[in-house]
């Protein structure tokens, strides 16, 4: 199985690189923030709770999200491999995503990197605000995120480098430009296991 983390600050374009993975190496995209906007639109209870969250830029709380992360596995039973979009955000939800993937007999392969600065992570954001309307795309809810990321979710970097998994791309390219370069890292390691 090939499966693949997919990491960067929010913006950074994982969504869009995700579903060009997907459609070229056969993955499922494993989303949770969109998994997430689902369950809220439904309107079901566990929407509603999660909504106030999502809205503030907050992380939903490690217990629902390993619940989310679980239903949508199961899901996928038999998949040639995932691409964890939006997951893992901490250290705790990493060691967790191991453990789940063990029980499988399954890893992580590869985490690959979308590198772009702030200024244009905002930039971003607030485009996508006028064309999608996200709640959480708004100047001060961004902020958040970033911090949120920054302090939460780039120790990961240091978590992967070390299981020497994490390679790093440059995100503020043309779409293609920087799906190439994926594939090529992509393809390199699956020739590595061959
Ligand atoms: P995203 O679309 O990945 O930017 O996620 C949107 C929002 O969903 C985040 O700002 C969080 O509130 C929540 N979320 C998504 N994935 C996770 C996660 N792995 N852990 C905690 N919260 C998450």
């Amino acid at each position: 199985m090939l499966n693949i983390v997919i990491f960067g600050p929010p913006g950074c374009g994982k969504g869009t690189q995700s579903a060009k993975l997907i459609d070229k190496y056969n993955l499922v995209h494993l989303s949770t923030g969109d998994v997430i906007r689902r369950e809220i639109k439904s309107g079901s209870e566990f929407g509603q709770q999660l909504k106030g969250i999502v809205e503030k830029g907050e992380l939903v709380p490690y217990e629902l999200i390993i619940k989310i992360l679980e239903s949508a596995l199961a899901q996928n039973k038999g998949a040639n491999g995932f691409i964890f979009d939006g997951f893992p955000r901490t250290i705790a939800q990493a060691k967790d995503l191991d453990t789940i993937l063990a029980n499988d007999d399954q890893a992580v392969t590869m985490v690959v990197s979308l590198c772009i600065h702030d200024d244009k992570v905002v930039e971003r954001l607030l485009n996508r605000a006028k064309i999608e309307g996200r709640k959480d795309d708004t100047e001060n809810v961004i902020k958040n995120r970033l911090q949120v990321y920054k302090e939460q979710t780039c120790p990961l970097i240091d978590f992967y480098r070390t299981q020497g998994k994490y390679v790093e791309v440059e995100g503020d390219c043309a779409i293609d430009d920087i799906f190439c370069q994926i594939s090529k890292i992509v393809d390199k390691k699956l020739e590595a296991v061959v």
